[in-house]
């Protein structure tokens, strides 16, 4: 039965529901701060969020409406945001933290993750853990999570996070493409009953078979994609010119590469008709993303979504993407904090703080909602997280240490709910 509101007023310190024809009478909340950032509507200056005692929130007041407020108002110093939504991690990959040097590009990293990333279950376990209650602890409510093995379920079935957990394929030889693939809807289904999807890791690393493999089943399955795009300038020479670091790669890898030739285009270009239109897509990385290819991702008319993990870019290339360039188009923009092989913390603050360092004109009240109700709306739970609007639990940050309502260097994050 749905609960009947309408005995509840924000000028009271209670609420009644009427449940199965009985009043169930509640405490109500009322948080302040130098600033809500509701994401979905403008900030409200001095403005009071009311939540009920399960985090749900009952309305968002001015300081006009909130000023006959009887009950007590806590008032912080900072920015009160929604929770964050962390659209790309690898928790499984916690264990490698500090252990991959930095700045080495992206196929020394590669190389070193595979050689490393073998350790004792417990282990892994354990650094998983951690790390989850430390997203949580940094005020991440959702987190799309990529998964090469079944490790992270019991983490994730534990966990006060919600996770979508996207099935990673990896193959570039066509030859194992039916294994790799039904290897991969296997491990799906071991994550079942939770939200999961079959993804590609990227254009250099899934033949063009199992591509097709995933566009079949994606045509027939509600099947959210998530593939790590352009992250080095490697990945678009081996499309452009079959030259570059990655034709040594496979031969280190002892892969032979003579079913692949140059495909004159970079390589997102070569592999977005073999992207399902059906399919929400989340582009990640971008570091090496040219306007003509976001030109060629707008022209498809798919449904393209940019995910930028600054932090990752710097430990691994040292680049960044031109977050410049992908602004002017109706695609939305997310934020990851990729793995910690390749990042100190598993925190958004953090990748938000280096999107100000580096782009300075670019405004918290933009880039707050690439971490929040964009993430949300990709992994299909913004009815639930991303903005602080009436009848969402969306979990509650405050960003103490802020220059106005912009971020500083010294920005922190606390979690209020
Ligand atoms: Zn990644």
């Amino acid at each position: 039965m749905k609960p009947n509101l309408s005995q509840y007023s924000i000028l009271n310190t209670h609420y009644s529901l009427l449940i199965n024809n009985s009043y169930f009478c509640f405490m109500l909340r009322y948080l302040s701060a130098d600033y809500i950032f509701p994401v979905s509507s403008e900030p409200v200056k001095d403005g009071v969020v009311v939540l009920n005692e399960s985090g749900e929130i009952m309305d968002v007041l001015n300081p006009t409406q909130s000023s006959t407020i009887p009950g007590t108002i806590e008032h912080f110093q900072g920015i009160i945001t929604p929770g964050f939504v962390n659209s790309h991690c690898h928790l499984e990959l916690s264990h490698l933290h500090g252990k991959i040097p930095e700045g080495t590009g992206l196929v020394s990293f590669v190389k070193n993750v595979i050689s490393q990333r073998t350790a004792g279950e417990e282990q892994v376990l354990s650094a998983m853990k951690t790390n989850d209650r430390l997203m949580f602890e940094n005020g991440i409510v959702a987190v799309g999570d990529i998964s090469n093995n079944h490790l992270s379920k019991s983490i994730k079935q534990n966990s006060s996070i919600y996770y979508h957990t996207f099935i990673e394929l990896l193959g570039f030889d066509p030859e194992k493409a039916e294994a790799v693939f039904n290897r991969a809807l296997e491990l799906k289904s071991e994550f079942a009953p939770f939200p999961a999807s079959v993804v590609p890791h990227a254009p250099y690393s899934v033949s063009e078979k199992l591509f097709g493999l995933l566009r079949e089943y994606s045509e027939r399955h509600e099947n959210l994609c998530s593939m790590h795009n352009q992250e080095s300038r490697a990945e678009n020479d081996l499309f452009i010119s079959k030259s570059g670091e990655f034709p040594d790669f496979y031969k280190w890898m002892k892969q032979d590469l003579n079913f692949f030739n140059a495909r004159y285009q970079s390589s997102i270009q070569c592999i977005l008709p073999l992207l399902s239109a059906k399919q929400k897509t989340l582009l990640v990385h971008n570091t090496f993303t040219k306007p003509e290819d976001i030109a060629a991702m707008v022209a498809s008319g798919k449904e393209i979504n940019w995910c930028f993990c600054p932090n990752a870019n710097l430990y691994i290339e040292g680049k960044l993407p031109e977050i410049n360039k992908f602004l002017d188009h109706s695609h939305k923009i997310t934020v990851g904090t990729d793995s910690l092989a390749s990042n100190d913390k598993l925190c958004i603050l953090s990748e938000l703080k280096v999107l100000k360092e580096h782009f300075p004109e670019l405004p918290f009240s933009q880039t707050i909602r690439w971490a929040t109700l964009n993430g949300a709306a990709f992994l299909g739970i913004d009815n639930r997280y991303g903005s602080i609007e009436k009848g969402k639990t969306p979990g509650l940050n405050l960003v103490k240490n802020v220059n106005g309502s912009e971020l500083a260097p010294y920005s922190t994050i606390k979690k209020l709910i």
